[in-house]
């Protein structure tokens, strides 16, 4: 049994139960994509690459009312301390899935009817939390790319471990611990659009568990702003510090 705080309420990483892992956010990093990001978020490394709104292929699949957002998430076979088989796997498609679910929400498809929105979310290394990561991500990049949306979507997983409610799992409090909640919001407009729940928690720790992950979400929204402004109206080259 590993041992995941120890006496001074410190995690493995020396976090403390409240505290995410750092985060960095690039924006307009792909010269062919119609707009791009890149995250760090503690060791998970993820870029994400917008095409469209454009034409759908073939012509009967598109719909005559709005657009169609389609994502992809794809780890790279050296992401994880195992090699991953390039080809999708079952938790790739799911996770696809629940990522465009959690994006569709913020985004004004009606605008662009006949049309197909792709979104590729390439994970370079994960380390636990990388569905939120590439939702917080692909949320900057859908805005590089000028679709409307209604709001931003910014997302933060919590959970337990060793029966403590803790905000942002890395990989060996995932796998370890008792209870993982990825959660999206859209903060201006203050709806949920993610929640999942893997292990058993509480209703009272549900509901610390949620407060904690709301709140981590507003700062990372924070962070997600700033990288969309120094992109737009700052004086900072991309990719300079
Ligand atoms: P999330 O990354 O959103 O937390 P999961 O809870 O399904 O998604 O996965 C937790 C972590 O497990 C991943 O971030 C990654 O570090 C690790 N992992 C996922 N799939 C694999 C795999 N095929 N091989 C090795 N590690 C993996």
């Amino acid at each position: 049994m590993v041992e995941l705080i120890d006496e001074k309420g410190l995690r493995m990483d020396g976090r403390r139960v409240d505290e995410t892992r750092p985060i960095k956010i690039e924006v307009g990093v792909l010269k062919n994509a119609d707009g791009s990001s890149y995250i760090e978020f503690g060791k998970n490394k993820i870029i994400v690459a917008v095409y469209g709104p454009k034409e759908v292929h073939p012509k009967h699949l598109a719909l005559p009312d709005r657009s169609i957002l389609r994502c992809r998430y794809h780890m790279a076979p050296f992401s994880t301390d195992t090699r991953k088989h390039p080809q999708p796997s079952r938790r790739e498609i799911e996770i696809s899935k629940v990522i465009s679910e959690a994006l569709e929400p913020a985004l004004i498809l009606e605008e662009y009817p006949r049309t197909v929105i792709n979104v590729y979310l390439e994970v370079l290394q994960a380390d636990g939390g990388s569905r939120c990561a590439g939702i917080t991500a692909s949320a900057v990049a859908l805005a590089d790319a000028g679709i409307s949306m209604r709001d931003m979507v910014v997302a933060c997983a919590v959970g337990k471990i060793s029966g403590k409610v803790v905000l942002d799992l890395d990989d060996t409090e995932d796998k370890e611990g008792e209870a993982d909640m990825p959660v999206a919001i859209m903060p201006n407009l203050n709806q949920t659009t993610l929640l999942q729940l893997d292990g058993i928690l509480t209703p009272e720790e549900f509901e610390k568990a949620f407060e904690m992950a709301v709140n981590a979400c507003r700062h990372i929204y924070e962070v997600q702003r700033k990288a969309l402004i120094d992109k737009y109206f700052g004086e900072d080259e991309v990719g300079e510090e």
